[in-house]
This record gives structure tokens, sequence and C-alpha cells, in this order.
């Protein structure tokens, strides 16, 4: 740091937040696929986060997410790494910001070891149950309800959403939903940010 300027706080520093789950780390991929095996051959199909779906169907997820190493073999989701090349490029310091499932605290351990594993020991983790605490100016998320309660606290970030069917149709004047061909729309949202 030159000498005169400022102390950069932590409230300045140029942080691109990016969640794991269905934006780094190909959650759904691998459920869908785990689920078929615990599944009768008539059994109705819901979606992942479906609140309706009946209680059996939420238990089988969490026997799922709870088996030891299921979180660590998570396949990388090429989608969320090209957001994370596009951050580096543009200067911004890469941390990972993911949810701790309250049941299931060996996940805790094995998101840790993923992102050291696929992304790098030197990337900061912070797991967490209350996102929208944690400073950045951008996070890269595929959960609206995430988003939007981040935005809330940090009116001059902007929201990038890898698209999965689960936010389909998911607007706001300071979000970029990410489909895989509009990648300078992102661009230009992360440059806002950083001057933001
Ligand atoms: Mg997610």
């Amino acid at each position: 740091m030159s000498k005169g300027s400022p102390p950069q706080g932590p409230q300045t520093r140029q942080i691109a937040l990016f969640d794991l789950d269905g934006t780094l780390a190909d959650y759904e991929t691998r459920m869908r696929r785990d689920l078929r095996r615990v599944q009768a051959p008539d059994d109705p199909i819901y979606a992942l986060h479906d609140r309706r779906a009946p209680k059996y169907f939420g238990v089988r997820l969490d026997l799922i997410k709870a088996q030891t190493g299921w979180w660590l073999s998570l396949p990388k989701l090429p989608l969320g790494f090209d957001l994370l090349r596009l951050a580096q490029e543009l200067g911004f310091q890469v941390q990972v910001l993911t949810m701790g499932p309250h049941n299931t605290v060996s996940a805790w351990a094995e998101k840790v070891q993923w992102c050291h594993r696929h992304i790098g020991r030197a990337v900061k983790v912070t797991v967490t149950e209350d996102k929208s605490l944690v400073y950045g100016k951008v996070l890269v998320d595929d959960t609206p309800r995430y988003v939007l309660d981040w935005l809330a606290q940090h009116p001059d970030g902007w929201g990038i959403v890898p698209a999965q069917p689960s936010n389909e149709g998911f607007t706001h004047p300071r979000v970029v939903r990410y489909d895989g061909t509009n990648l300078s729309r992102v661009r230009a949202a992360m440059r806002a940010a950083w001057k933001s």
C-alpha cells in the first residue's frame, strides 16, 4: 500500500462470494442419480426443493446427504467455474460462501475439503447458516432466496445466478442470471459491483 492511501477495511475489499451446491458443485445431478437408486418405479418425481413434497421424500434426501463422503464426491459444475474464472480475471478475491446443513454437520468439513480439492487450498471458505451476514461485492448463488437476503444487506452488491431449473424466470435489477451464453452481461455487472 502506498504512503498516504487510506487503509483498506474489510468493507471495501473486492471480494466475490461463491456458493457451492448448484453453483460450483453439481448437487442436482448427483442427488437425482442417487434418488433414482432408492425409488420404486411408480414413485412420483418432486423438485429437490419442493416444500410441498411428502415427508418421506425429504427423509430420503437427508439419508443420501448424510453418507460419509457424499458432499466430497460432488462433481464440478462448469457453469459456476466459468463465473469463477471471470471473477478472478477481473481481479476479484474469490471466497466460498456455503450453507452448513443444520442436521448434517459432517457436510461442513467435506465442503471445505471439496474447495481445497477443486479450487485450491488458498481459497477462503465460510460455512454458515446465514449468508446475508457475509461481506462481498458480488454473490454468485443459484438460490434466489439467498441472493435476495444478501442483496438486502448489501445494497451496492450484485447477484449472479447460475441458471438452474429452480431459478427459471428469476429477475432483479441487480441480478444477472447466467445461462452459459451471456458472459458479457455478467462481466458488466461484476464491473459495476467493483466500482460500487
Ligand atoms: Mg446453491
